[in-house]
């Protein structure tokens, strides 16, 4: 046996123990932020006992192996009430309540200019289609299939981070609806890739959003992208992580290319960035840097 010094010794100790809590965290994703638009998780019974149902009010719960407990991954609305809340944990053998803290978070305010001003006014003639339109995208959302989610997602296409999750908006000095998703621009034309496997639920060109992908991942898990140029899936597809389905575009309510992009859990969008690892959203220019076009 080779003797090594006592100094490289310690390193390679450190190193080890280093690779085990990167590993650790790697995989931990989604990650807990429980505020209004974040995700609340908890530990329940062992995975050696039976899977619990879980609800949130009337919404089903996704439910998780993770580290040899059964773990409750909940989305909280923008809407949720800070302070206490509950889930209803149930298995064939009893019922019970499980509380849990919800801490506040103050988004911040933006305002943006829309040319199209029928784009933020619509024409009674547009209200029919939007509706249509709203429920469609509540359907989707509202799915839940059987398939057990990956939720370690990859980037659905780099570029600049142009508009984070949960900012009150004010769409031509009016108030409108909070930011439901993450903005990233980027050039006309650039890929967009599926950030985990799924299966492509509903597509279509939308009033406000523009042409428009929605992917159940599973069990609760649905993701949006907005604003596209053009559409490379149809309903009933699968796609893989990282499968292309979409490029880049500037179409619906917008002021420039991006993709807007939603996560939704439970019936509910939240932040996507919880979705990602730290080093995946480093990838990302930071806010007002130019795109560099490739
Ligand atoms: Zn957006």
């Amino acid at each position: 046996m080779i003797k090594l010094p006592p100094l490289a010794l310690l390193l390679i100790t450190i190193g080890t123990l280093y690779a085990t809590i990167y590993t650790a965290t790697a995989w931990a994703l989604p990650r807990a932020h429980a505020v209004p638009g974040g995700i609340a998780l908890i530990n329940l019974s062992a995975t050696d006992s039976p899977k619990p149902m879980v609800q949130l009010g009337k919404q089903k719960i996704l439910v998780r192996p993770h580290e040899g407990v059964w773990q409750a991954v909940i989305g909280l609305s923008l809407t949720t009430p800070v302070g206490n809340n509950t889930i209803k944990v149930s298995t064939p053998k009893q019922l019970k309540t499980v509380s849990f803290k919800v801490e506040d978070k103050r988004y911040q305010e933006t305002h943006i200019t829309i040319k199209d001003k029928r784009k933020v006014n619509p024409y009674k003639d547009d209200l029919e289609r939007i509706y249509s339109e709203q429920r469609r995208s509540r359907n989707a959302f509202n799915r839940w299939s059987k398939p057990q989610p990956d939720v370690n997602f990859i980037l659905p296409v780099t570029g600049r981070l142009s508009g984070n999750f949960g900012r009150r908006r004010f769409f031509n000095k009016q108030p409108r609806n909070p930011h439901s998703g993450m903005d990233i621009a980027a050039p006309m034309g650039t890929m967009v890739n599926s950030p985990a496997a799924g299966t492509i639920v509903e597509t279509g060109d939308f009033f406000f959003n523009g042409n428009t992908i929605f992917i159940d991942h599973g069990q609760g898990v649905v993701t949006m992208y907005c604003h596209l140029e053009s559409i490379n899936v149809k309903p009933g597809d699968s796609v893989e992580q990282g499968e292309a389905i979409a490029t880049v575009g500037m179409t619906g309510r917008v002021t420039g290319p991006h993709l807007h992009w939603s996560v939704s859990l439970n019936g509910v969008r939240i932040d996507p960035a919880l979705f990602m690892s730290v080093e995946a959203l480093e990838q990302l220019d930071a806010p007002n840097k130019k795109v560099t076009k490739k």
